[in-house]
């Protein structure tokens, strides 16, 4: 049966127009005394409803200064739960509880306890540097968090004689040992969204552009960051465009919702997605969208200030994450 037809006995799925969507979410913000912060990875229009929008470190930041009752985190779960231990107090909704992250998922607190154990019992000298992109079990385990924002400062804190582990991203790890000079050992994760680019297309884009710049996301593989002109998170990336005048083509390899932060900041430029590889096919698709963070919808935003859930629960491994968030990206 074609997808389109309705299922018997089902009513078919009511399309919502989403100008009246927007309208009944600023409604709903203020009659619930809500706070919208929305990562630059989810879709436009939620981006343009939201009260803050930014990269983790931002958002973790701007999550500190909310002062209405409830927050709405419309990006994925361990961004909420960062927000959650941040404002223990507040009510932190979740548009859809399954928002996870891969790179997140592929570092277990379990299997980190287990290695560091074994390094513990190794008679290895080291700290340990999350990602922020990890489970609040993962950073209660960790001496330091950053982002792709703070993390040459804070890989800096590390006294110079330890050894440091990286985990979960072994591309932004590798990274950030080559521009530090600091040996690292690396966690096997990866980003799936990062890790689809294609090599090839991406060249192929370069030619079809000439004169263009690609602008990456340091979570890229280092096929791809050897041929960038820039290499930064996506704040780091609205900073660069907007510091150029002359209008240009910049073909970005991240999640390509980034390219409307970047259209809104510096509208002189062209901005040209860099295709991924669909691993199941092998073939090419004209965007790289993080099956995550598409599960907000400004349907689910809507749904969840209206109703008050998905909420995000306190944990107790909350308060020593907590203590670990505070010092590496609000002191
Ligand atoms: S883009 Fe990658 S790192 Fe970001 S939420 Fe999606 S899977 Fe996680």
């Amino acid at each position: 049966m074609p997808a389109t037809l309705p299922i018997l006995g089902q009513a078919p799925a009511v399309e919502e127009d989403p100008l009246d969507l927007m309208d009944e979410i600023e409604r709903l913000k203020k009659e619930k005394d809500a706070t919208i912060l929305a990562h630059f990875y989810v879709d436009g229009d939620i981006q343009d409803v939201a009260d803050f929008t930014g990269d983790s470190l931002k958002l973790a930041r701007d999550a500190t200064k909310v002062t209405t009752s409830t927050i709405v985190f419309s990006g994925v779960h361990f961004m909420a739960e960062t927000a959650k231990m941040l404002s223990p107090t507040k009510r932190v909704l979740l548009p859809d509880m399954l928002a996870g992250c891969s790179l997140a998922d592929s570092c277990q607190p379990e299997e980190l306890a287990k290695f560091q154990q074994k390094l513990r019992a190794e008679g290895r000298d080291f700290e340990t540097v999350a990602y922020i992109n990890t489970s609040a079990a993962v950073k209660s385990l960790v001496d330091w968090i950053v982002t792709s924002g703070n993390a040459r400062e804070i890989i800096d804190r590390v006294p110079a004689g330890k050894e440091i582990l990286f985990v979960p991203d072994q591309h932004l790890g590798r990274y950030l040992s080559e521009v530090s000079g600091r040996k690292m050992i690396l966690w096997p994760g990866a980003c799936m969204v990062h890790e689809m680019f294609s090599i090839q297309d991406m060249l192929r884009a370069k030619r079809n552009n000439p004169g263009s710049r690609i602008i990456a996301h340091p979570e890229c593989p280092v096929n791809i960051l050897e041929h960038a002109d820039f290499i930064g998170g996506t704040e780091a990336m609205r900073k660069h465009v907007a510091s150029i005048a002359e209008p240009q083509t910049f073909l970005v390899a991240t999640e390509a919702n980034m390219i409307h932060p970047l259209q809104k900041i510096a509208p002189q430029h062209n901005y040209v997605p860099i295709p991924g590889l669909m691993e199941s096919s092998g073939e090419t698709c004209a965007c790289n969208r993080c099956p995550h963070m598409a599960r907000n919808t400004l349907q689910k935003v809507r749904d969840c200030l209206r109703d008050g859930r998905p909420e995000i629960e306190w944990n107790p491994c909350f308060d020593k994450a907590r203590a670990v968030v505070e010092k590496s990206l609000l002191k």
